[in-house]
């Protein structure tokens, strides 16, 4: 869930003492996804912290961080130096332990947060559909599927190491385009006919609904976009999907809860945006957009290619992590170079 640059700071970060890094801090966003109270099955639940491990994140944050509000963030950039401590929490796509779970922690510690919604799962409660193929490659029956624009001989068997099927295949789904995508689904779908009964057996991965929506934005958490089907925003998507991702996902929210001034790009990383991808969420009228590049927030020269750290589900040295991060702002200025030509 947090790979890549993210896992080399997070493995560097660790031997650095806390004290020597403290210079170097400067404002960051930090997101998860969802939190439950148990965790079954953490092949399939790979997106959600449990409670506890949650609960030692929160209080190293309120301990030795100043979290702030979203609505802070331009007062924040206006002076990062005198903002050395500030974090913005945020959690991804919409879960509904969001409210049940994740809520009741952040109330009692009094941290301000956002979460980032895809809204065609709020408006179908329909799962995400990287997890529902990740549920294929984990549970399908033992045998060779042919699956529609991945591959034609894919041999599922019990003595294999499902885990890493799951990854590799659903990387590769990852790199098709929306439409091509979804009828790969459907040919999972149509292969494993137990495939959405079994996602709805996973109450961890059930979407939030708009009253919860509600209820979360009235206790003052903010509301952001995740566009809104939960699918990358790279080179392979047509211009108008991309344009729809980012306009349909803030329409929704604005027709439901209110203002939507911030979006976050589903996955997120360099391969998961494309060069229209922030143009498109910028002509949407966002003041401001989040990918997973590591690196601090003054940093970024794009205010709609914004880094942001994903918690790991266990962090054991946050306080000297999280100043480490800047270790990523040369690859993150390099990147936005290579998307602003
Ligand atoms: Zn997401």
């Amino acid at each position: 869930m947090s790979g890549g640059f993210g896992h080399v700071l997070r493995k560097t970060g660790s031997l650095v003492p806390a004290a020597l890094t403290r210079g170097f801090a400067r404002p960051v966003a930090l997101f998860f996804h969802g939190v439950e109270h148990r965790i079954d099955d953490s092949r399939a639940q790979s997106n959600h912290h449990d409670i506890a491990s949650f609960s030692k994140i929160v209080r190293v944050l309120k301990d030795n961080f100043d979290v702030l509000p979203l609505s802070m963030l331009d007062e924040v950039l206006s002076a990062p130096l005198r903002h050395r401590r500030s974090v913005f929490l945020m959690a991804d796509d919409g879960y509904a332990n969001n409210l049940s779970v994740a809520q009741a922690v952040l109330q009692e510690f009094n941290l301000p947060w956002t979460i980032f919604l895809s809204t065609h799962h709020v408006d179908t409660t329909e799962r995400n559909p990287a997890f529902l193929a990740r549920l294929f490659f984990l549970f399908a029956p033992s045998a060779k599927y042919d699956i529609a624009n991945l591959h034609a001989q894919i041999t599922l068997d019990d003595g294999q190491n499902r885990a890493a099927a799951a990854d590799l295949w659903v990387g590769r789904l990852k790199a098709l385009d929306a439409g091509r995508a979804q009828a790969a689904l459907d040919s999972m779908r149509a292969q494993f006919e137990g495939l959405d009964a079994l996602a709805g057996r996973y109450a961890s991965d059930a979407f939030l609904t708009w009253p919860e929506v509600a209820a979360l934005k009235a206790d003052g958490v903010e509301i952001g976009a995740h566009a809104h089907w939960h699918w990358p925003m790279h080179g392979a998507q047509t211009p108008e999907y991309l344009g729809e991702q980012a306009r349909l996902s803030r329409a929704r929210i604005e027709a439901e809860i209110g203002p939507c001034r911030y979006f976050a790009y589903p996955f997120g990383n360099t391969q998961d945006i494309g060069r229209e991808a922030w143009r498109a969420v910028r002509d949407a009228g966002y003041d401001y957009a989040f990918t997973t590049l590591s690196g601090s927030l003054d940093a970024s020269t794009n205010r709609w290619l914004m880094p942001r750290y994903g918690l790991a589900l266990h962090e054991k040295r946050l306080p000297a992590l999280v100043p480490w991060l800047s270790a990523g702002n040369s690859r993150l200025r390099a990147w936005q170079r290579q998307m602003a030509g």
